[in-house]
């Protein structure tokens, strides 16, 4: 099973870039450090640039982070944690919301994705939660081929 994970709030770009590669990622700029900390007490492997809570979760559950580039960052957190990417994955995931996204009938995406986007694809998807509109397109694996040659 996947890790479920957890960054602190000074990486929001590795956040973004777990829930992209479609790993569970808590991720709250307005979380305090207990709260943080206490995510690991709920099976969350937490991942964190702040000083003072390295050593406070356990050496399985906190993944220690110093470099401030996110490229490094995901290479390093990948690499602790051993996560792989899975393209049938990738792209699961509202990187706003980090909840699965749902496939939705094409004609529901009309007049909220731009036109040629519409016209050029069949599938699409949205966030239960935010309403945001997802669909497989070229952009999409340029980021994820930019992701893989990162890791
Ligand atoms: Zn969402």
């Amino acid at each position: 099973m996947d890790p479920l994970l957890a960054v602190d709030r000074s990486m929001g770009r590795l956040a973004k870039w777990l829930r992209l590669l479609g790993y569970d990622t808590v991720f709250d700029p307005g979380m305090g450090d207990r709260e943080f900390l206490s995510l690991a007490e709920q099976g969350r492997i937490l991942i964190t640039r702040t000083r003072a809570l390295f050593g406070k979760a356990g050496e399985a559950r906190m993944v220690e982070i110093v470099d401030g580039d996110p490229k490094v960052q995901l290479a390093e957190t990948v690499k602790r944690l051993g996560l792989r990417i899975d393209r049938s994955k990738a792209f699961g995931r509202c990187i706003r919301c980090n909840v699965p996204v749902e496939p939705i009938e094409r004609e529901r995406a009309a007049n909220r994705v731009p036109d040629y986007v519409f016209e050029t694809h069949q599938d699409f998807a949205h966030c239960p939660r935010c309403k945001r509109i997802y669909w497989r397109g070229s952009h999409q694996n340029k980021g994820l081929a930019m992701l893989e040659s990162v890791i």
